[in-house]
């Protein structure tokens, strides 16, 4: 098993601003693991707000394949698993470890996880949605265009309980497409939250994500009794072990691979989410396709799937799952631009 590393920094299409603020790039390492005639890709992206940066997961995956000698994906899975801190450096190595083992087994990773109790034919992927960060009315009809363009029949609005009016109003002036929103924590009382959201069902939004701080659970159960509108935890719900804390103050989860460590204890989060009854949204980070595809192998099991990420930046190294008609749709990844190597 050969390991490489390669760092690369992500460029947005449009500046990012969401109610923690505006950027313009994303840091990301890719892991290109190789094993007879089979290369599997992960990638780890490195937004600032989080602690874990190029050089931290590069240190953090030399040490950790120093110490294995096999060259059975078993036996790195074995190791890795177990693995509680650097989550963006596992999950990188989790999922090129998934795309690594689907290429040798000859299936597809929803297969070899088998997803529900589907097989592949009947998979059946979920509506994505297309993000539209805080913005000026010219900038929010530019991003309109562009996930017309590729096909989102859903948009997710950012909010940041300043121009939340404003943002919506634009919106409906500018399509009649559904759309949820993610306030990003940027609410500060129920009594604002409930407000809000009868307002917007009435305007067509169909779900709100992280309405209030992360820790207000408390909150959350008094806004849960009383919203019109299902209410997902993205940053409330980081791993497995949040969930059973959020069954009384949110209705669904927002799962990212990058919060909890990669496509294995994503499938574990699907499945006591499910068991639980809660909703589940497939996100991510700033990701570019190799994030994404293998975020979307995870998603005939979501309500939703928020893996939008390939299509927010204009140099990506890959290609990979799209979105048909408003749906997700599986290719297999494709690497078209060089990056340099670590
Ligand atoms: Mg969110």
């Amino acid at each position: 098993m050969k390991l490489s590393l390669y760092q690369y920094q992500l460029q947005f299409k449009f500046p990012f601003r969401i109610a923690h603020g505006v950027r313009s790039h994303t840091d990301v390492v890719y892991v290109k693991l190789e094993h007879e005639n089979f290369i599997g890709w992960g990638e780890a992206t490195l937004p600032p707000y989080l602690p874990e940066t190029q050089k931290s997961v590069s240190e953090f995956l030399l040490e950790f394949s120093k110490n294995i000698s096999s060259n059975a994906v078993e036996d790195w899975f074995e190791k890795l698993n177990p693995v509680q801190t650097n989550l963006s450096a596992k999950a990188a190595l989790d999922m090129a470890l998934w795309n690594l083992k689907a290429q040798i087994e000859n299936k597809t990773i929803g297969e070899l996880l088998v997803v529900g109790d589907n097989t592949n034919n009947g998979f059946y992927f979920p509506m994505g949605t297309y993000t539209i960060g805080v913005s000026s009315f010219d900038e929010m009809k530019l991003k309109i265009e562009e996930g017309n363009k590729y096909g989102f029949e859903i948009f997710k609005i950012k909010l940041d309980g300043e121009k939340d009016e404003e943002q919506i109003r634009n919106f409906k002036k500018l399509s009649d497409k559904k759309f949820a929103v993610d306030v990003n924590q940027g609410w500060k009382t129920v009594e604002e939250a409930i407000g809000k959201i009868v307002w917007l069902k009435e305007e067509g939004c169909f779900l709100v994500e992280q309405p209030l701080d992360k820790n207000a659970l408390d909150e959350m159960k008094l806004l849960k009794q009383k919203s019109v509108l299902p209410l997902y935890a993205d940053e409330s719900c980081q791993r497995l072990s949040d969930i059973e804390n959020l069954k009384d103050s949110f209705d669904g989860i927002n799962i990212k691979l990058m919060k909890c460590g990669g496509i294995t204890e994503a499938n574990q989060m699907i499945l006591k989410a499910r068991e639980l009854k809660m909703k589940i949204l497939i996100g991510c980070m700033s990701e570019s396709s190799v994030g994404c595809t293998a975020a979307a192998h995870l998603t005939p099991l979501a309500d939703y799937a928020d893996l939008d990420g390939s299509y927010l930046i204009s140099n990506d190294p890959f290609s990979g799952m799209k979105i048909k008609e408003g749906r997700i749709q599986l290719n297999q990844l494709v690497q078209s631009h060089a990056m340099t190597l670590l």
